[in-house]
Order: C-alpha cells, then sequence, then structure tokens
C-alpha cells in the first residue's frame, strides 16, 4: 500500500538550460506502510495511475475514542479512525 504524496516532472540536467537532449521523467514522492518517505522514477503512462492515488493529510477526531488523530485519506475515500476502524 502506497500513501502517494504528488507526481511532478524533473529534469535531469537541473540548473542547466533544457535543450532537446534534456531528459525529463515523472517522479512520484510517496510514504509507504511504515510511515517512511520515498521518491522514485516512473514511466510517463504510469501518472494516472498514482495520480489517483494521492492522499491528503487530515485531522480527525474520533467521537468512539475521543481522540484526534491525523491520517492519511485518498481522494474519494473517508477517513477512518486507526485505531476503532469506524
Ligand atoms: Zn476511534
Amino acid at each position: 500500500m502506497l500513501y502517494v504524496k504528488g507526481v511532478s516532472w524533473v529534469s535531469r540536467n537541473g540548473k542547466k538550460r533544457s535543450n532537446e537532449h534534456s531528459k525529463r521523467y515523472p517522479l512520484v514522492y510517496y510514504y509507504d506502510e511504515s510511515g517512511h518517505f520515498h521518491s522514485k522514477r516512473v514511466k510517463w503512462y504510469e501518472i494516472p495511475f498514482y495520480k489517483a492515488q494521492i492522499c491528503k493529510q487530515v485531522r480527525i477526531f474520533c467521537t468512539e475514542c475521543q481522540e484526534k488523530f491525523d491520517v492519511l485519506v485518498k481522494k474519494n475515500s473517508v477517513a477512518v479512525c486507526p485505531k476503532c476502524l469506524s
């Protein structure tokens, strides 16, 4: 399970002026299950797949546990309490 933070295009020759030979590639930033941050190169046709998985961090208050939590939520899904899963 990946928690994707974002996808951006990166050019290989950092400060140099872009020319026809400069290669740009998409880079995906994500957290793994244990919360470690990573970035990796992906193919351009994989971008929609990763963009669909972009998560945002939201703060929720669970009425069951009477506690606040910071959780990563995917687009179009509802935040779930990590403790009682409700
Ligand atoms: Zn709860």
